[in-house]
């Protein structure tokens, strides 16, 4: 007979089972069918935020892209037209630093000589190797993209719409060039800005020196300032001190003057507040240094001077810190930058000249301690900022960026976020906290493959010209036209344009690149075709992006459509990036947020909880995972986890996902056997019918459990979806199939046809999650007997929504939590599962009465009873830490009574003792079972099981072992599941051969016989 489906290996073999659907979906076409299908229905926006096309795809960002995946293949089945399109982030600098490795370059001088042209192409082509790769990963892991037409954003189009954007920033008077103090990468070569700094691991733990360092006082016989640094590099650009001017500070006999509240043991032979020292001269420590010349360094107040560290007097450089400049401001002190872009002394320091901050360090201790300067030098750790891209540590510098200022568009964006779904929802509070905090954007970098930001200064009237578009560039253009490949430097720098104002010519652009996040953030326009008047057929693949992609330019019309996105995800971190740069962008074009609803999640660590780090050899390739554990058990452990908590992702625990989607794989296994045994064949569409009581419930229970994945799909929350799932699964395999064996065994069709329906049911429901081993199964279990049936698991449609039969819910949920407490009892009993037992007495599980039968014969006990347990033993001890204060000496006899007994316990609780009312929290309440008895409770059940055996009892779980024992020897020795035996057991256990009718039906034996063996033996009939 041939068999209806196709027996199931012992274990799934994840890894080769999804490269035969990867290359079926291919020959099948089925996510272009999907697509097909689904065209004109109810509209699903999801727009995506952009992967960087540097580096394969991590494990970090297979959490990401499951989700995506997940919730568009959900909304597929429901019907939803989706676009599919997936981004990738193409310049700035983390191309740049990548490709400078590449290249053995080091520095910013390297990269000119190695000619901008020829670095341009060079992150070109890592842009196109890296986007293919992430492509095929992400492919592996199962997501459904379109992926011949992703954006890229460094295409002319994007370019061109973050030039409008900025154009219209421009008009609002919102863009200013300011001189400021930033945090520099001496390393890059250019400013970060807040929310590229903003991430916890953008600091390390540092060595620093720890320098106390005598500024002398003029006019002041032997008397000095003595101030502390960990910046040796910045006090050949001091300028002045700061005290607090409330604070008392002393003068030491040694002439040094301190905070007295840091030094509060010292001897002072005089003390005076701070405000009488500002105004005082000083000599400064570097003098010496023409840069120093025309400084005239004197103390300054300053109120938020710390009195927790160093010695209360604070050194100030507004040229190499935040607030040093700030202060500058104030007093008008003058601004000495020190250092370079590559963070090395300009010629003005002298000796110190070309040297790093790091290689100052030396000579300017040497130079203080020769000069009588050096209070004290020790070394300090402390956590200081490196750059997030190359992890160099940062120094201030004060140089003029770009900055678009968000004071106008903050309390608008705020507005708006109050209308977003954040799930889980407190990240709305942190978009909250992010945008009341947020500083001025600084959108300009000191770069050269990014954002050409198109400012061109006019030298003869001042006005800042700002070109908006490609053919406003050419309209104005003076020269360079002809050689512009692409809107890039070097070539865009070739391009000069006459001034809108006085109409000057050969204006140049200004060298500046932007910052990253603006080519991320254009997205939700410039690839929707915002205010775009024609369609245009591949016109996104523009400038850079000609050939990489076939993405078109739509029109307005489109963007109507699918702007704003119904739903977009990334990790956490991306509020004050993406989040924030895609919704200032839109709020400033369009006046609205480009969102609705959002689900952030966490980052990815390894399995003992701790950050995955290449160094640190704990890191997972994202291929390795996915060759090893394969893309459904990735998906399953990120959709498990709650996102608001770091997934801890490893082979460990990708074992048990497999362990627990095992018991799914049996359960299809079950039926696969059994069906093909009776020669069973479904039929598509129908709904079952049986009467009995067990299939009734399994009805119910599947369509439970399609309620709460559809709950669960629609609130975005994927852990409830594995949850729901598992426990559905639990209750099919432990339940269902233990419970109705025998009836499989018969060939049952109504068995047959109940669990199938039930199996292919939840195929539906989680092949969003794990697309794979759904439609491995739907194949076998569906496709392959059904020729109406849909060929794939995602082109079947969801199902709808049932009502559920609540009571018959309840009373199965009743009847196993009262299995499960028995088996518990059993278990704390230490009596072995083939014990029979006599009684088993049930309390508070009201639903389940009817069910004795079935209760009795799971927990094996010959008689149920519904009532009051009466069987268990109260103890009550007293909670010490709370009781012992309480009691004093009292806790003595009140210890004595419980301990006794004598008490008596209260509603609510807690315990009357010895003429006390004890609350619950001051009592430790032990309830177990009185001698003889084993109790269980749990939510209002209570079980009591009677553990006390007799000769009867102890025959019988003989007769099961001795069952239990020919079994496993019938299929040790390959016997069928039909082939009958003969059985003869030991002299020794003749006693158990009164119940050799019920040990011939359970073994299929012909004879059961005792004879001259040492153990049960059996023989093939
Ligand atoms: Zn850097
Ligand atoms: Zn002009």
């Amino acid at each position: 007979m041939k068999r209806v489906f196709q027996p199931l290996p012992p274990t799934p073999d994840h890894v080769e089972l999804e490269h035969e659907i990867l290359d079926w979906w291919d020959e099948e076409q089925v996510f272009e069918r999907l697509r097909e299908r689904n065209r004109g229905g109810p509209t699903w926006s999801f727009i995506d935020g952009p992967i960087t096309a540097n580096n394969p795809m991590g494990v970090h960002h297979a959490w990401g892209r499951t989700l995506k995946d997940v919730f568009q293949r959900y909304k597929a089945l429901r019907g939803c037209d989706e676009r599919y399109q997936n981004g990738f982030d193409c310049q700035g600098l983390w191309v740049e630093v990548e490709v400078e490795k590449s290249l053995g370059l080091n520095s910013k001088r390297e990269i000119e000589e190695y000619g901008l042209d020829r670095f341009a192409e060079r992150c070109k082509e890592r842009v196109a190797e890296f986007s293919e790769v992430i492509t095929d990963q992400s492919r592996r892991l199962g997501m459904w993209m379109d992926w011949d037409n992703d954006y890229y954003t460094h295409s002319d189009t994007n370019i061109e719409y973050i030039w409008r954007f900025l154009k219209e920033v421009h008009r609002r008077g919102w863009l200013y060039k300011g001189h400021r103090s930033t945090q520099w990468c001496p390393r890059c070569g250019t400013s970060l800005s807040q929310h590229e700094q903003a991430g916890e691991d953008k600091y390390r733990e540092l060595a620093h020196p720890s320098l106390y360092v005598r500024f002398p006082l003029r006019d002041r016989d032997s008397e000095s300032l003595l101030v502390w640094t960990t910046t040796p590099w910045t006090l050949p650009a001091n300028v002045a001190a700061a005290v607090k001017p409330d604070a008392e500070y002393g003068r030491r006999p040694s002439g040094e003057w301190v905070a007295v509240a840091r030094y509060p043991d010292d001897e002072f032979v005089d003390r005076v507040r701070g405000e009488e020292l500002v105004g005082l001269s000083y000599e400064g420590p570097f003098d010496h240094l023409p840069a120093q010349a025309e400084v005239d360094h004197r103390v300054i107040p300053w109120d938020e001077v710390a009195l927790d560290e160093g010695t209360g007097i604070v050194h100030i450089a507004p040229g190499c810190g935040a607030e040093d400049f700030e202060l500058s401001r104030i007093h008008d002190l003058p601004v000495l930058t020190p250092v370079n872009e590559s963070g090395r002394f300009y010629p003005a320091y002298g000796e110190l000249e070309g040297l790093s901050t790091d290689e100052a360090r030396d000579p300017i201790v040497d130079s203080l301690r020769e000069r009588g300067l050096l209070a004290e030098a020790t070394e300090i750790t402390h956590r200081y900022p490196i750059c997030w891209r190359c992890a160099t540590p940062l120094i201030f510098r004060v140089v003029d960026d770009w900055f678009i200022s968000c004071d106008e568009i903050r309390q608008p964006l705020l507005d708006a976020n109050q209308e977003v779904e954040w799930t889980p929802s407190f990240y709305g509070k942190r978009m909250d906290d992010w945008l009341r905090n947020m500083g001025d954007w600084n959108i300009s970098r000191k770069r050269y493959f990014g954002l050409p930001l198109p400012f061109y200064p006019c030298h003869a009237c001042e006005t800042l010209n700002v070109v908006g578009s490609k053919a406003e560039l050419e309209e104005r253009a003076t020269a360079g036209l002809a050689q512009l490949q692409e809107l890039h430097r070097p070539w865009i720098d070739e391009v000069t344009i006459r001034c809108d104002e006085c109409g000057e010519e050969g204006l140049r652009r200004i060298p500046e690149v932007g910052d990253a996040w603006l080519d991320a953030g254009i997205v939700p326009l410039s690839t929707l075709g915002w205010q775009n008047s024609v369609w245009i057929e591949h016109g996104y693949a523009t400038g850079a992006a000609a050939g990489l992609t076939g993405a078109d330019l739509p029109d307005h019309a489109y963007w109507e459509t699918w702007f704003p996105a119904d739903w977009v995800s990334e990790m956490r971190e991306q509020i004050r990036l993406w989040f924030y740069s895609i919704s200032f962008m839109a709020m400033t074009l369009v006046g609205r947020l480009p969102y609705r609803s959002v689900l952030t999640y966490e980052k990815v660590h390894d399995e003992t909880g701790r950050a995955m780090h290449k160094s640190w050899g704990n890191a997972i390739e994202a291929n390795e995972a996915l060759d090893r554990m394969g893309a459904d058990v990735m998906r399953w452990l990120f959709c498990g986890q709650v996102p608001s908590q770091n997934v801890n992702f490893g082979y460990g625990p990708a074992n048990e996902v497999k362990r627990r989607l095992l018991t799914f794989w049996n359960s299809v296994g079950f039926l696969v056997t059994y069906a093909n045994v009776a020669g069973w064949r479904p039929s598509w569409g129908v709904e079952p019918a049986s009467a009995h009581p067990l299939d009734r419930w399994l009805v119910a229970r599947t369509r439970q459990l399609h309620a709460e994945l559809e709950d669960a799909y629609e609130r975005f929350w994927t852990p409830t979806v594995t949850e729901s799932f598992e426990r559905f699964v639990d209750d099919l395999s432990n339940w269902y199939i233990r419970r109705s064996r025998r009836r499989f065994w018969d060939g049952d069709s109504d068995a047959l046809a109940t669990l199938w329906w039930a199996l292919t049911r939840a195929l539906q429901g989680v092949a969003p999650v794990m697309p794979f081993l759904a439609e491995h199964l739907w194949q076998n279990l569906v496709a392959g007997p059904c020729p109406d049936a849909p060929e794939s698991v995602h082109l079947a449609s969801w199902p709808d929504r049932a009502s559920l039969d609540e009571p018959l819910l309840e009373e199965i949920a009743d009847v196993r939590r009262v299995v499960e407490l028995g088996r518990q009892a059993r278990s704390s009993s230490g009596l072995k599962l083939r014990q029979p037992l006599r009684r088993l007495v049930v309390q508070g599980a009201g639903p389940a009465q009817g069910h004795a039968d079935e209760i009795a014969e799971e927990l094996r006990v010959k008689e149920v009873e519904f009532g009051t347990v009466d069987a268990v033993q109260v103890r009550v001890k007293p909670n010490l830490p709370l009781l012992g204060p309480k009691l004093g000496k009292e806790l003595g006899p009140v210890r004595a009574a419980l301990e006794a007994g004598e008490f008596e316990q209260l509603a609510g609780g807690g315990v009357r003792v010895n003429g006390y009312e004890l609350r619950p929290d001051e009592v430790l309440v032990e309830r177990s079972g009185r001698p003889g008895w084993a109790v269980a409770e749990d939510d209002g059940v209570t079980v009591a099981l009677s553990t006390e055996l007799d000769d009867e009892l102890l025959r019988e779980a003989r007769v099961l072992d001795l069952i239990h024992h020919v079994n496993t020897v019938r299929r040790e020795q390959g016997l069928e599941l039909t082939d009958r035996i003969r059985l003869t057991i030991p002299r020794a256990d003749e006693d158990v051969l009164q119940y050799a009718g019920w040990i011939a039906r359970e073994t299929l034996a012909v004879a059961v016989e005792a004879g001259d063996v040492p153990e049960p033996t059996i023989e093939k009939t």
